[in-house]
């Protein structure tokens, strides 16, 4: 079997690693090698143990959590042996690949165009300026939010975020006071319906919030609103770069189309309450390879509902009810004044490899609800 994985992103590599070691012949198609996706890299360590990511890649790792209410009101989660680790995609993304090109992957510079789709499948792309093409037996696509391989088959596409991200140079008291933690800061004026994060690498930290599409002309007022909300934490901070890019949110219910797989953003694998897309990403990739390895397709999809289907559903549900209003917000932070609480909701970012007992976070959230009504 012959494989080309096009889009070298988190989920793209983790599917080429993945095939590879089974000793499937695997192109991996990635059109920027050098560049670097606008993202908050923050990772949980569950899922970091799971990669085995080696600490080199670590920017910081953090171990406190701010979560601020539309009051102001805070609560600061520690993680006690836990951590949030902080990478940098300019080096995550590579090493990735490298990874997956020691495992024997074929990593092509090369710009996707089109496929045609029969029993085999003609990839398409440009490379060096030239005009070339593949012959496979599959395509998984990881070509990200706006993945060209998912409009081509016809595929559902995710609803859209927006995220714009400021990339700030931290020195002195700045620097200081977010050497161990990293913040999560609620208000509609910031993020309608998400939330507002600073993010602490070494010596720079990405401060950011999102919102769908359709809000895209407020954008620069929720920046500025957070800014001005993080009142004196970050003065001073040079500003390095703005970016903005979708952020998906939430999965396809189909992502097998004939014997093109779609993956991470290119399928939504993004948890709507968090915005998290690493962990998902690789995951989704790992599971659409093993699908290939076996010859079965169509597995892909079962597997993707019966590991993650319930955690999706759960959050989305809870997404719709904490980002109702602000009102709602407030109690989803001093829900977490509450240990338990506040341990329960760590532990789901922190380790998923445990699972989610979906029966007893309703129950913690129900307990808390009551003493915060
Ligand atoms: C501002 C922002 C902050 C975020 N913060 C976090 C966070 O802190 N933690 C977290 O877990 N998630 C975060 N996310 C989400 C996370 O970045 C994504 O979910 C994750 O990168 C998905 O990985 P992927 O491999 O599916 O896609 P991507 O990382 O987008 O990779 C897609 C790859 O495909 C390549 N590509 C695209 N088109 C073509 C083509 N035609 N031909 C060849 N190659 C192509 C691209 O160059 C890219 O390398 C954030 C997202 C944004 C926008």
């Amino acid at each position: 079997m012959k494989i080309a994985v096009i889009g070298g992103g988190p989920a793209g590599a983790a599917a080429a690693m993945t095939l590879a070691k089974a000793g499937i012949e695997t192109y991996l198609i990635e059109k920027d090698l050098k560049s670097e996706k606008p993202c908050g890299g923050g990772i949980p360590c569950g899922a970091l143990r799971e990669f085995d990511i080696p600490d080199r890649l670590f920017e910081r790792k953090v171990s406190k959590v701010g979560i601020i209410a539309p009051s102001g009101y805070e609560v600061l989660a520690d993680l006690g042996d836990g951590y949030v680790g902080m990478v940098d995609r300019a080096r995550f993304d590579p090493y990735l690949r490298e990874r997956a090109v020691q495992a024997g992957v074929i990593l092509i510079e090369g710009v996707f165009t089109s496929i045609e789709q029969s029993e085999k499948i003609i990839v398409n792309f440009k490379y060096g300026g030239r005009a070339e093409s593949i012959e496979v037996d599959a395509v998984i696509a990881a070509d990200g939010a706006n993945s060209t391989v998912a409009k081509q088959v016809g595929a559902e596409r995710p609803q859209l975020y927006l995220a714009v991200q400021e990339k700030v140079h931290l020195t002195g008291e700045s620097k200081r006071f977010y050497e161990d933690r990293c913040e999560i800061w609620y208000g509609a004026g910031i993020s309608p319906n998400l939330y507002g994060w600073v993010f602490p690498k070494a010596d720079f930290a990405t401060i950011g919030t999102a919102a769908p599409y359709g809000h895209g002309r407020f954008m620069d007022d929720y920046m500025a609103a957070f800014k001005k909300r993080l009142n004196g934490r970050i003065d001073g901070a040079k500003l390095l770069k703005k970016e903005a890019h979708p952020l998906p949110m939430g999965p396809i219910k189909k992502k097998v189309y004939g014997n093109v797989l779609l993956v991470g953003d290119a399928a939504g694998t993004v948890m709507p309450i968090s915005g998290e897309g690493i962990y998902y990403g690789i995951m989704s990739g790992k599971l659409a390879a093993e699908a290939l390895i076996k010859r079965d397709f169509a597995s892909y999809d079962r597997e993707w509902k019966r590991v993650y289907g319930s955690q999706f559903r759960l959050m989305t549900l809870l997404r719709q009810w904490f980002y109702k209003d602000d009102k709602w917000r407030e109690r989803l932070v001093r829900m977490h004044e509450d240990k338990d609480a506040q341990e329960r909701s760590m532990s789901l970012w922190l380790n998923k490899e445990k699972g989610y007992p979906i029966y007893s976070i309703y129950w913690t959230i129900f307990k808390s609800l009551i003493r915060h009504i």
